[in-house]
C-alpha cells in the first residue's frame, strides 16, 4: 500500500513565501479534500509536489512510499506512481489525444503498451466517460471545453493508475452532467484501493458525488482545520471567511 507524505512543506514563488508549513499524509485507499478559498496556495501544493521549476522548496520534504520525491525529475515522479491533474492543463499542438496518452502510458511504465491493448484500453476509459470516439483524434487541449479537459484528466487516471493523484480543481467549470460522470471516474479509480486521491477544491459540490474520508481547510499557505466529510459540510454553509481572518 502506497503513502504520500508531505511533511512541514514550505514553498517560495520568487521571494514571496507562500506555503508555510503543510503537513499530510495521504495513503491508498483514501480520499482526501483540501479546500480553501482562493489565494491560500492550493495550487502551489500541487504544483511543489509536481516538481514545477517555479515553485522553490524552501524546508520540508515530500516522500512517496519513503522515497524523496523532491530531489526526481518530474517524469521520475511520474514513473514513481505520482499523477498530477492541473488546474490549467497545458495545449499540445499537434499531439493527438491518443498519442499524447500512448506517450504517457509509454513514460510511466518504462515501456510502450501493445497497441491492441492500449486501443482496447483507451476505448473502455472513454466509453466510461461517455467521450465521443472522435475525441482520440483531437490536439491535446487544444480548443477542449471545461468539461473535455475534466474527461481528459480522468482518462489519464484510468490509463495510468498512479499510486496517488492530485487532482487540482476537477470541478471547475463543470456542468452538473459532467460533474457527475468526472466524479464517477474519480470513484471507480478509487474504489479499487489501490489509489489515494488528493482532490484540491474551492467548491463543496463535488464532494457530494466523491465523498472524502478527511477534508482539510487551507488558508493562507497551511492547513488551519482537519476533520471528516461534515467539515465539508460546515463550510458550506459558513463559507471560509473566519479561516481566512483567523490566518491573516
Ligand atoms: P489557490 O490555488 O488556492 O487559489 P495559488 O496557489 O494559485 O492559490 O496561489 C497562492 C498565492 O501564490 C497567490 O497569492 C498567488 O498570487 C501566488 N502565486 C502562485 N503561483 C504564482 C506564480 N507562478 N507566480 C507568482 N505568484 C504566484
Ligand atoms: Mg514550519
Ligand atoms: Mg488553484
Amino acid at each position: 500500500m502506497s503513502t504520500l507524505e508531505i511533511r512541514d512543506l514550505h514553498v517560495a514563488v520568487g521571494d514571496k513565501e507562500i506555503l508555510r508549513g503543510v503537513n499530510l499524509t495521504v495513503s491508498a485507499g483514501e480520499t482526501h479534500a483540501i479546500m480553501g478559498p482562493n489565494g491560500s496556495g492550493k495550487s502551489t501544493l500541487a504544483y511543489a509536489i509536481a516538481g514545477h521549476p517555479k515553485y522553490t522548496i524552501t524546508s520540508g520534504a515530500v516522500l512517496l512510499d519513503g522515497e524523496d520525491m523532491l530531489a526526481m525529475s518530474v517524469d521520475e515522479r511520474a514513473r514513481a506512481g505520482l499523477f498530477l491533474a492541473m488546474q490549467y492543463p497545458v495545449e499540445v499542438p499537434g499531439v493527438s489525444v491518443s498519442n499524447f496518452l500512448r506517450s504517457a502510458v509509454t513514460a510511466v511504465r518504462g515501456e510502450a503498451p501493445k497497441l491492441r491493448e492500449f486501443a482496447k484500453d483507451l476505448k473502455n476509459g472513454m466509453d466510461a466517460l461517455s467521450i465521443d470516439p472522435a475525441f482520440a483524434q483531437r490536439n491535446t487541449n487544444e480548443g477542449f471545453s471545461g468539461g473535455e479537459k475534466k474527461r481528459h484528466e480522468i482518462l489519464q487516471l484510468e490509463l495510468l493508475k498512479p499510486k496517488i493523484a492530485v487532482l487540482d480543481e476537477t470541478d471547475s467549470g463543470l456542468d452538473v452532467d459532467a460533474l457527475r460522470v468526472v466524479s464517477e471516474g474519480i470513484n471507480r479509480f478509487r474504489d479499487t484501493g489501490d489509489t489515494g486521491v488528493l482532490l484540491i477544491t474551492h467548491y463543496t459540490r463535488i464532494l457530494r458525488y466523491v465523498k472524502p474520508d478527511f477534508v482539510h481547510v487551507f488558508a493562507g499557505g497551511r492547513i488551519v482545520e482537519e476533520g471528516g466529510p461534515e467539515l465539508a459540510d460546515k463550510l458550506e454553509d459558513e463559507g471560509y471567511e473566519s479561516y481566512v481572518k483567523a490566518s491573516a
